[in-house]
């Protein structure tokens, strides 16, 4: 409870500052807005919903307004975004949104969470099916093309599970050597895409939508090695009772960005300035979800990018 009003308490002054330096901003992407008026929004109550003030047809002013939000995210990811039989996903990356949500007043229980895999990241926001997507989503050039990113807020990177019992796989290395090892991955993905460099043909990569069925693969040998993110591996190492291990070093760096509308310049940077003003709330989503994981490191929150 504690630790939700503080998270409340801090949204809360973050907007208050959003709200002031926001004012002052030239807006050069909105060229299809009313014509700007200076308006101190201290002094114009209409605006927003309640005490929180967003430039009108801003993305913020209109969930706001709205007071919900539909969010993106993983259902199948130990640490960032799992659901269980009731209630919503839990993570890192579900804190990290609500953080976000929270800073334009709204409440977790106004949240409509729609599962993401990672092949549909893209589309589902260019549909509009949902306002952003925070789903261990690594920012890159060709993503960019479609949509935009906010942050980085976390950074990863591209790394092996095996079997705990496994001593042939010990990095990307081994993958040539031993043609007949299967390795999965998730279509849509970096890591599925980076992988390929290392395999001895192309059988060798096994394809599922979401990584819970590469770890039931894994469990029942049907594939030798996983392969994504670090800190995903992670998730599944830890709830594997021993089962599974990491092996080599991590071989790619995979930044995470929340994925909103190509061309949503004010939306990208309230995004970053509400994790900026925010680092204890981020910085206590991670120990309580991803960073409470064994082996995981401490969570540093990277500087943003420029939106563009
Ligand atoms: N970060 C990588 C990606 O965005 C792998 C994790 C995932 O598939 O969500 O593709």
């Amino acid at each position: 409870m504690r630790t939700k009003s503080l998270i409340a308490l801090l949204a809360a002054s973050a907007l208050a500052l959003t709200a002031c330096g926001g004012d002052d901003g030239a807006e050069p992407g909105t060229d299809d807005t009313a014509p700007v008026t200076s308006t101190d929004p201290m002094e114009s109550p209409d605006e927003g919903s309640g005490d929180m003030t967003f430039e009108a047809g801003t993305t913020m002013a209109e969930l706001s307004d709205a007071g919900t939000i539909q969010i993106g995210t993983k259902f199948d990811q130990p640490g960032f975004g799992l659901k269980g039989l009731s209630g919503g996903p839990e993570g890192f990356d579900v804190e990290v949104a609500k953080i976000i949500a929270g800073a334009m007043g709204i409440t977790e229980d106004n949240i409509e969470w729609v599962e993401t895999p990672s092949k549909v990241r893209e589309e589902v926001i260019e549909q509009g099916k949902v306002d952003m997507v925070v789903a261990t989503y690594t920012m890159n050039e060709k993503r960019a093309e479609r949509i935009a990113f906010a942050g980085p807020y976390y950074m990863a990177g591209q790394q092996l599970m095996v079997a705990a019992d496994d001593d042939t796989i010990t990095g990307p290395e081994s993958l040539m050597e031993n043609p007949n090892a299967k390795v999965c991955s998730v279509t849509g993905s970096t890591p599925s895409e980076q992988i390929k460099e290392y395999l001895a043909n192309d059988s060798q990569l096994v394809l599922f939508d979401v990584y819970d069925k590469c770890a039931d693969a894994l469990r029942t040998g049907q594939v030798q090695v996983v392969t994504t993110d670090n800190v995903i591996l992670l998730g599944f190492v830890s709830e594997s009772d021993g089962e599974f291990k990491l092996v080599g070093e991590q071989f790619t760096e995979e930044p995470y960005g929340i994925g909103i509308e190509k061309g949503d310049t004010a939306f990208c940077e309230f995004i970053n300035e509400t994790l900026q003003e925010n680092e204890d709330a981020y910085n206590e989503a991670w120990s309580s979800t991803a960073g409470a994981v064994e082996g995981a490191s401490p969570a540093e929150l990277p500087e943003p990018e420029p939106c563009v």
